[in-house]
C-alpha cells in the first residue's frame, strides 16, 4: 500500500489536513483507531465563532445552540461579563462534537482522501533510517503503509510525535485532567458560556457550563494534573453540581473523562513528517481550547503537504513552511498564553475576587487595554503588583 500521505488520527486536524493536501493533488490516506469518527465524544464542544472565518463546515447541523458570550465567575460568585468576540476560544457556539468531526471527514472523503477505521498505528516504517510510512494493527492483522509523508494527528496522547524523537511529554503541570456531565432538567434558558474559577471550586482549571439547548447543557472541569488525585475532578464537580440550584436535579445522559494538554507546542516537522492540532499541543493554555487551531493549523498543514508532493521533496525545510505558517498565525497568542497562565496560577482566591470586582462593570468593547488597568488599579491599588508581569507580557508579545 503506498500514498503520498498517510494521516495518523482522524479528528478535526486530521481531517482538515488530509483534504487541503488532497485538494492540492496529493493522495492521502486517513488512518483511525476507532470504529466511528468523532465518537466517542471528549469534548466541552464549545468553540469561538472564528470557525466560520474558513468556510470548511457546511449547513448547520454541527451547532447545538449560539451563545450570546461567556460569563466568568471568580471564587466569591463575583460575574464579569464578556461579548462571544471577547471571550476566546471556547465560546460561540456550543457543538455537536461528533457531527463536527464527521463533517469534517466527508469533506475530506469528498476531496478524494481515503479513510481506513479500526486501524491503529504502531510504529513507524523507517527505510535507511528515513520515516517511510506507518505499520499498523487491524483486529488480529499487521501491516504495513508507505508514504512520503506521516501526519501525527493523533491527539493527545500521540505518539508519532514521541516515535520520530520529537519531545512531546507532557509534564503533569501542563496537563488538565477532566471530566464532564450532559445534564438534561436543569436551568440554563440564558445563551452564556459559564466558567467558574478557584482553588477549592477546580485547582489549576476550571467548572464550566456551556448550554446545548434550554435544559440541557455539558457541565464540565479540568484541574491540573499536578494538583489533582485520582478520582478527584470527579469529586469536585459532583459537589459543584449539588451545590448549584440551577443544576442540582440534573440527569447525565453522558459522562467523559479525557485530559487536554495546556503546555508550550513543541516542534512540528522533520523530514517526512509532521505534527497538527493536539498531538502538536496547539491547545490555548489558559482555556484548554484547540479546535480553530486545528482548523488553521490543519489547512496550513494541508496546503504545504500540497506543495511538498508537487515538488517531490519531503524534507524538514520543505516542510518548514508549516511550522512558520502557524507560528504565524497563532504561536505567538500560544507562547503569551502560555506565560499568563503560569502567572495567574499563583494568584491566590482572593486576587482573582478583587480582579473580578475590578471589572465586574466594564464594557469591554468600549475601553482601551490600558483604561482598563487603570482602572482597575484605582479600584484595588493591591492589585499592581500582582498584575505587573502581566502588563509586561503584553508589552512584550
Ligand atoms: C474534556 C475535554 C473538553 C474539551 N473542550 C473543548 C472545548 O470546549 N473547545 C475546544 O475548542 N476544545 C476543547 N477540547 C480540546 C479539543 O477536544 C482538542 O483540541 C481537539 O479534539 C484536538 O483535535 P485533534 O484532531 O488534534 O485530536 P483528536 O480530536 O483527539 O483526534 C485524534 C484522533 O487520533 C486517533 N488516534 C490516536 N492514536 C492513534 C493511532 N495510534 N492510530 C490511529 N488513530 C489514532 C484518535 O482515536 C482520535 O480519533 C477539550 C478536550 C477535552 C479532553
Amino acid at each position: 500500500m503506498k500514498y503520498d500521505v498517510v494521516v495518523v488520527g482522524s479528528g478535526p486536524a486530521g481531517c482538515v489536513t488530509a483534504r487541503f493536501a488532497s485538494e492540492l493533488g496529493a493522495k492521502v490516506l486517513i488512518i483511525e483507531r476507532r470504529q466511528e469518527i468523532g465518537v466517542p465524544v471528549l469534548c466541552g464542544e464549545g468553540v469561538s465563532r472564528r470557525i466560520d472565518n474558513w468556510g470548511m463546515l457546511e449547513g448547520k447541523r454541527w451547532i447545538a445552540s449560539n451563545m450570546e458570550g461567556a460569563r466568568i465567575y471568580s471564587p466569591d460568585k463575583t460575574m464579569v461579563k464578556l461579548s462571544a468576540d471577547l471571550a476566546g476560544n471556547e465560546t460561540g457556539y456550543v457543538i455537536y462534537r461528533d457531527i463536527f468531526d464527521q463533517e469534517l471527514a466527508r469533506q475530506a472523503t469528498k476531496a478524494g482522501v481515503k479513510i481506513m477505521l479500526n486501524t491503529n498505528a504502531i510504529n513507524l516504517l523507517k527505510h535507511n533510517n528515513k520515516i517511510s510510512g506507518v505499520k499498523v494493527k487491524q483486529f488480529d492483522d499487521e501491516f504495513e503503509i508507505e508514504a512520503d509523508i506521516v501526519v501525527g494527528a493523533d491527539g493527545v496522547e500521540s505518539k508519532i510525535g514521541q516515535w520520530s524523537g520529537i519531545n512531546t511529554r507532557l509534564d503533569p503541570k501542563d496537563l488538565e485532567t477532566c471530566c464532564q456531565y450532559t445534564l438534561t432538567n436543569i436551568d440554563c434558558k440564558d445563551a452564556y458560556c459559564d466558567f467558574y474559577l478557584g482553588k477549592k471550586i477546580a485547582p489549576g482549571g476550571y467548572v464550566w457550563v456551556f448550554p446545548k439547548g434550554k435544559d440541557v447543557a455539558n457541565v464540565g472541569i479540568g484541574v491540573l494534573a499536578n494538583l489533582s488525585e485520582a478520582g478527584m475532578p470527579k469529586k469536585l464537580l459532583d459537589n459543584f453540581i449539588a451545590n448549584d440550584p440551577r443544576l442540582k436535579n440534573g440527569n447525565p445522559i453522558r459522562f467523559l473523562a479525557g485530559a487536554v494538554p495546556v503546555a508550550k507546542p513543541v516542534e512540528t516537522v522533520r523530514d517526512n513528517l509532521l505534527l497538527v492540532g493536539d498531538a502538536a499541543r496547539q491547545v490555548d493554555p489558559i482555556t484548554g481550547g484547540g479546535l480553530t487551531h486545528c482548523l488553521e493549523g490543519g489547512k496550513i498543514a494541508g496546503e504545504t503537504i500540497g506543495m511538498a508532493v508537487e515538488k517531490q521533496q519531503f524534507d524538514q525545510e520543505t516542510l518548514s513552511v508549516y511550522e512558520k505558517g502557524w507560528k504565524e498565525a497563532f504561536g505567538k497568542k500560544l507562547k503569551r498564553n502560555y506565560m499568563v497562565k503560569e502567572i495567574v496560577l499563583g494568584f491566590e482566591d482572593k486576587t482573582l475576587n478583587m480582579l473580578a470586582d475590578s471589572l465586574k462593570d466594564f464594557k469591554f468593547e468600549e475601553i482601551s487595554t490600558l483604561a482598563l488597568v487603570k482602572a482597575l488599579v484605582l479600584k484595588h491599588p493591591t492589585l499592581l503588583m500582582k498584575l505587573r508581569p502581566l502588563m509586561k507580557i503584553s508589552s512584550e508579545v
